[in-house]
């Protein structure tokens, strides 16, 4: 008999892109704090950038049951990451990450034989190689889809969608509502699935991803959420149709401040924050700025930039808007900015190349969120009782967007519109004409989401059963074992 280890041991997997590392590092730090042990498996081009643009290294030196591991991703370093570049990382992930994370588990470090054997495996969603793994060493895998849920059962319709012929789209009605999609009847028209549902054919790569996800996603002996139940129960309890054991856990960030009991919590970003928009913003009214963020992933044209320009120079509003290195494509500078737009820029705007989030939408003088609708920035925003005028570019952000406006009723849609007219009439309804009405609803969903974390709230209590469960894992694990 081995000299096991007194502690389980959970094995965490993230998908190598800002949104998904950061939410499973907030788990992570929420595990280690209960005495499970963590060993969370990074690529190192993400652990070289967390390293280089963070404190990763003294942060985690707290959590004695933490370690990193790492491995290649398999993409030449000049590749830039970027959200076109994604079926290209998860192909190479495939080929070179996914055999040598299936080796530290069966025969390496981390194997039944090990002096820590894992007990129990998190691992994105998307790594339709974990189910094998997990079945190898014999032990649960959870997965933890850390994009909305409501995107996600948008991809988990996709088969019935296929079958009922409302996919490929049979015209160019992108208002025509969809009719199955259970739980999303008179909610999602053909422009709010996914973005791979505009695919002409069923051969394309995505669609292929997506329904290789659909089939191992049933595999996994339970699912994590970054969201709440007040948010999203309609979702979720569709969720539990196709895997009964879901755990809503978030808004992540917020549950880790909770726990914490702190103000605020390591970044995890993979680009350096510019702290200087924190100082330019206590110089500015109350909810007076529109912040503007695409995230980490999205590319625009020039066009598209300049519309936005505009727009948001037009809308007459404050404006700090974050440019972030390689998001334009051809080059980020315009050869000549045109004067109104440098002159409006200089009286109410403040660009950087990458912000501290939480801290710029929990900061009193923003007054709204021009957002991607990523999840991670969607559940930023509601916990800061901010209203969103979402602009979407792809995979899940189609879906959340639609309930920001539709469901939630925290702000506008402003999808497939790209249009300096239409950005300075959103961004003027939202900071002016509809202002009351959307920060009331805001603050309201802002204190539901606040609550779900606080002892006794949704998400507090699904954390605690996720903890219970992994520690009973651990049990059977060992036992079945020895
Ligand atoms: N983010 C940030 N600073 C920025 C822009 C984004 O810290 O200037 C963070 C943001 O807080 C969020 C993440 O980057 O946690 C973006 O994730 P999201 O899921 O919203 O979008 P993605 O980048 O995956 O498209």
């Amino acid at each position: 008999m081995h000299n096991r280890s007194p502690l389980p041991h959970v094995f965490v997997f993230p998908l190598p892109l800002q949104g998904p590392v950061n939410c499973m590092l907030k788990l992570a730090e929420l595990l280690s704090l209960q005495n499970i042990r963590i060993t969370f498996l990074n690529t190192q081009h993400i652990q070289q950038r967390l390293l280089s643009c963070t404190d990763h290294k003294s942060h985690f030196k707290r959590y004695a049951n933490l370690r990193f591991e790492t491995v290649p991703d398999g993409l030449p370093e000049d590749n830039p990451r970027t959200g076109d570049q994604i079926p290209n990382l998860l192909a190479s992930m495939e080929i070179v990450a996914a055999p040598i994370f299936r080796e530290m588990l069966t025969v390496g470090a981390y194997g039944p034989d090990s002096e820590a054997p894992v007990t129990c495996i998190i691992a994105d969603g998307i790594f339709t190689f974990a189910p094998g793994v997990a079945g190898e060493i014999g032990v649960p895998l959870l997965y933890f889809d850390t994009i909305s849920p409501c995107g996600l059962w948008a991809y988990l319709c996709l088969p019935k969608l296929i079958e009922a012929g409302e996919v490929p789209f049979k015209d160019d009605n992108m208002d025509e509502l969809i009719m199955n999609a259970p739980g999303m009847e008179g909610i999602i028209r053909r422009r709010d699935l996914p973005s791979f549902c505009r695919a002409k054919d069923l051969d394309d790569p995505l669609i292929k991803l997506v329904l290789r996800e659909d089939e191992h996603i049933p595999l996994a002996r339970g699912l994590i959420f970054n969201t709440f139940q007040e948010l999203e129960a309609p979702i979720l309890s569709q969720m539990r149709n196709i895997c009964p054991n879901v755990y809503a856990i978030g808004p992540l960030h917020t549950h880790l401040k909770a726990r914490l009991e702190a103000e605020t919590t390591t970044s995890n970003s993979i680009w350096k924050e510019d702290m200087s928009c924190i100082s330019w913003l206590d110089m500015q009214p109350l909810r007076s700025v529109v912040y503007v963020s695409i995230g980490s992933l999205v590319i625009i044209t020039k066009e598209e930039f300049l519309e936005l320009w505009h727009g948001l120079v037009n809308s007459g509003s404050r404006f700090l808007w974050v440019q972030r290195q390689g998001s334009v494509i051809g080059g980020d500078m315009v050869s000549e900015t045109p004067v109104e737009l440098a002159q409006g820029t200089k009286e109410r705007g403040c660009i950087v190349s990458w912000a501290p989030q939480q801290e710029v939408l929990a900061h009193p003088a923003v007054g709204a969120f021009f957002t991607h609708s990523g999840w991670n920035s969607s559940l930023e925003s509601i916990v800061e009782g901010k209203p969103m005028i979402c602009w979407p570019y792809g995979v899940d952000q189609q879906v959340n967007s639609r309930y920001v406006e539709e469901v939630w009723k925290l702000g506008v849609d402003m999808k497939d519109m790209c249009d300096r007219v239409v950005i300075e009439k959103m961004v003027k309804e939202v900071m002016e004409s509809r202002k009351d009405e959307f920060l009331e609803r805001a603050d309201h969903v802002a204190k539901l989401a606040k609550a779900s974390v606080s002892e006794g709230g949704s998400s507090f209590r699904d954390l605690d059963r996720l903890i219970d469960d992994m520690k009973s894992m651990r049990i059977q694990a060992t036992s079945g074992r020895n």
